[in-house]
């Protein structure tokens, strides 16, 4: 029957896309895009020639029922945003929503996605962690979310743009102090680097190095050590322990 596949472009190396995303993209009958000029490129480097419609934050809502016709039609179609893995920090989770509350088939491309990628090779615990996507624009709001999460024991990880990413450490110098991170750069691409330290030490890098603020980021945050709450209902054990002894 007719599908949405949901597929996952590279990250910055062209290599990173699956041979099923390049057979599917190939097969569809339409692409919706993030932007389509930025797929278009990606598909003209596959040699493929299909159509393509634009599918963003602010058109989701409307794509709906034109996607779901060519679905109900028989048409497969192919989910794609400008790098990664749709829905991660992209578009596509109003459509995703919509069609499945509709009971369309909906297929999973897997490929690369950045926070995945980071995790995989910063040397942080990666058992349990927690994704905050981008963390607010402004420094107050920002302040207040990694206020929110700095009591946290598993890995933090956020996307960060050049923009903000001096603005960002800072204020997780401020709020998470010296714990460690690592900063995960351009991955897959010709300047991918990993940085691991402290925020301040981080800072410190960049201010030496500014090319080390250039490009895009992936923040990954040590959690914090964790509570005395395990030790402290020890010593309340053995405090009641001690008290029905002596009753
Ligand atoms: N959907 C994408 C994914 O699966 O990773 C994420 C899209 S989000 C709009 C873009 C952000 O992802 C960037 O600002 C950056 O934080 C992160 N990112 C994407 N590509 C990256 C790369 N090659 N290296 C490091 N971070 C990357």
């Amino acid at each position: 029957s007719a599908s949405l596949y949901v597929v996952a472009t590279p990250i910055g190396n062209l290599e990173d896309l699956s041979p099923r995303a390049a057979r599917l993209l190939g097969e569809v009958a339409l692409i919706a895009a993030e932007d389509t000029r930025h797929t278009g490129r990606l598909l003209r480097h596959l040699g493929l020639s299909v159509p393509l419609l634009s599918l963003h934050e602010h058109n989701e809502a409307a794509r709906v029922e034109q996607l779901d016709a060519r679905l109900v039609a028989g048409e497969s179609i192919a989910l794609v945003s400008d790098a990664g893995t749709p829905l991660i920090s992209d578009p596509g989770f109003v459509l995703v929503r919509e069609l499945r509350a509709r009971g369309r088939r909906i297929v999973p491309v897997p490929g690369a996605c950045a926070l995945v990628a980071a995790l995989s090779a910063a040397g942080l615990p990666t058992d349990r962690f927690t994704f905050q996507g981008f963390l607010p624009a402004k420094g107050g709001g920002r302040r207040a979310r990694l206020e929110a999460l700095a009591a946290r024991e598993e890995t933090l990880v956020f996307y960060e743009s050049p923009h903000r990413i001096r603005d960002t450490l800072a204020d997780l110098a401020t709020v998470v102090g010296k714990r460690r991170l690592v900063l995960a750069r351009e991955l897959t691409k010709a300047f991918e680097t990993f940085l691991d330290g402290s925020a301040d030490e981080l800072l410190a890098r960049m201010e030496a190095d500014p090319d080390q603020a250039r490009g895009e980021f992936v923040v990954m945050v040590a959690g914090a050590a964790p509570r005395e709450e395990e030790e402290a209902s020890v010593v309340e054990g053995e405090a009641l322990l001690a008290a029905l002894l002596a009753e």
